[in-house]
Formats: structure tokens, sequence, C-alpha cells
């Protein structure tokens, strides 16, 4: 198998930007949006103590105060990236907590007020595989008629074990039934999980890798476990109850998940970002960049790239 001609890019992988240039014809970026959502998982509909590594802070623009409308928010995003990255377009990304996590009505005003501003040519929106009922999975698949939308699923594992211990809330078999529903109707579905989850091990990574892989599935999200203070998962960091990845660990981890994924898949991110005022481990991820970079000359290393242990079903 020969790198895809299609990426049009000089990665080793299909990222997001090379994928919406070659789409849009120009540079597009996200625009992160807090639109004052909560999450089942936290008020106590599903639970209150939410998975165990969440901060629960929300944004920062909400620990600064009341928030900002959406337009307001969007108008703020767009004029920092026309200015210092000559963007083109751009995406209003509902990040912050569940962003489907309300009446169909409400969150139909929120994002026809985004997709409303100048530039905005879709919607991305970040939630749980378990907020997502079918009036929701109609409304995107109203969206995706005339728009770019994403409906980003957190899943993290496909292992139950997993997903019991960090308690988010639902069972892989719901993740399953929503992406069941969410396929063939021209919504992009980006998937989210985490390496280095307590108690799994290389096997159990890749295995979460090899079913995403065999699913109808745009996008993924790969992100690195943090310890973060003030969380459960702190607590257990700091009372020596559980291990996080070295670096050199998780980028072979990486790249073995990306040579299984498909090479139309685009890759959303490779590593994780956290609060720096609350970061406690791993302390190699706060550079960012050396973690990318590594990721890079390790499949350089290899001479692999994304999908060349893929197979297909
Ligand atoms: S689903 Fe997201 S917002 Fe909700 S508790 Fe888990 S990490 Fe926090």
């Amino acid at each position: 198998m020969l790198k895809p001609v299609f990426w049009n890019n000089t990665k080793r992988y299909y990222d997001l930007k090379s994928f919406w240039y070659n789409r849009f014809g120009c540079k597009v970026y996200k625009l992160q949006i807090d639109a004052g959502f909560t999450c089942p998982n936290r008020d106590g509909t599903v639970s209150s103590g939410g998975c165990i590594y969440c901060d629960g802070r929300g944004s920062r623009l909400r620990q600064a105060g009341p928030l900002p409308s959406v337009s307001e928010q969007i108008r703020r995003g767009k004029e920092y990236y026309k200015t210092h990255r000559n963007a083109g377009k751009f995406i209003a990304y509902f990040q912050t907590f569940t962003n489907t996590y309300g009446p169909t009505e409400k969150l139909r005003a929120l994002y026809d007020e985004a997709l409303g501003e100048d530039d905005v040519i879709g919607l991305s929106v970040g939630t749980r595989p378990d907020c997502v009922p079918d009036d929701i999975i109609d409304l995107f698949q109203e969206y995706a008629k005339h728009s770019h939308a994403w409906l980003e699923l957190g899943l993290q594992t496909i292992h139950n074990r997993t997903l019991r211990y960090i308690n988010r809330g639902y069972s892989v078999e719901t993740y399953f039934d929503a992406v069941r529903r969410a396929s063939g109707k021209n919504i992009h579905i980006c998937t989210h999980i985490i390496v280095g989850l307590p108690g799994e091990t290389r096997e159990d990574m890749l295995e979460t890798a090899r079913v995403i892989a065999t699913l109808p599935i745009h996008g993924i999200k790969i992100h690195l476990l943090l310890a973060l203070r003030g969380t459960k998962m702190g607590d257990l960091y700091e009372q020596g109850e559980i291990l996080l990845l070295e670096k050199d660990d998780y980028i072979r981890v990486v790249c073995d998940i990306l040579e299984i994924l498909p090479p139309e898949m685009v890759i959303q991110r490779l590593t994780a970002d956290g609060y720096r005022d609350i970061f406690l481990a791993p302390r190699w991820a706060i550079n960012k960049m050396e973690v990318l970079n590594g990721i890079d000359r390790e499949l350089e290393k290899r001479n692999t790239f994304q999908g060349i242990r893929f197979e297909k079903v």
C-alpha cells in the first residue's frame, strides 16, 4: 500500500487541516463555543460525580463570568483567526460539556445562531452517545443537507469494564446504537478515544482502534489521559493508585492505532490539552509540539502511515 494521494499533504496521516483544505479550498478553523450546557453525568441525571478525569469547570470563558452569546463568541474567534492565521471559513465547534443536552428547539436556536454568522460553513458538536435521541439525529440530518455537520461522540474505549471504572455512565452498546442511528445520513461522525486509561493494556487500546476502524466513522480524536488536580483521577494519581503512560509508550501506541485506522478517517487530534493551573501529570504532555513531532518521527522511522494495517471487513 502506498500513501494515499488524496490526502494531499506532507503528513503520514490524514489531518483535519488537510481534509478541510481539500474539501473547501481554503484554510478552515474551528471556533470553540461554550453555549452554557451542562452534562447529565454531572447534574445527577446519570450521575453527579462525572467521569473520573473531568475537572467540571467548563471553558475558561465560563470561569471568567457571564457567557457572551454564541454570535459574539464566533465574532471574537473569527477576528483572531482572520488576523493571525489567514483563515477563510469556520466551523462552529460546540465544545463545552454535552452540547446536545437540551430540548431540540433550544439546540436548533443555538446552532442556527452560529450558522447565521458570515463564513461559518458548518457545525461540530461534542456530546455523549447517550444524548443523541432520534429527534436530535433528525436535526443533524437537516443541517447536513445544507452545511458541513459533525457529531463528535465521546466514546473513550470499547471496554465496558473501563467505562464503568471511569464512570462514563453508558456502555459501549449505547455508542454502537448512536453510530448506527446517525450513519448513512450525511452526518460526519467523529469518535473520541483516550489512550492510557487505567487497567488497559496496549492490546486493549489497539482493540478499541480495530473496532472503530470497522464502523462508519469519519474522524477520530485521540486523547492522552491526563491527571488534573481536583479530579478523582488526580487523587488516584497522587495516591500512587494509577500509572500514566511514558511519552515514548504513548507515541508508539498512537502510531500503532494510526496504522490500524482506515486511510479515509480524518485525524482531528493526537494528544490532549489540559488546564495548566490544575495540571498534574504526565509532565511531558505539556509540550504538545514535542509529542506531535515524536509521532511524525516514529512513523518516519517505521516507514509506515495511517491505514497501512487497516483490514477491511
Ligand atoms: S461526559 Fe464530559 S462533561 Fe460530562 S462528566 Fe464526562 S468528561 Fe465531564
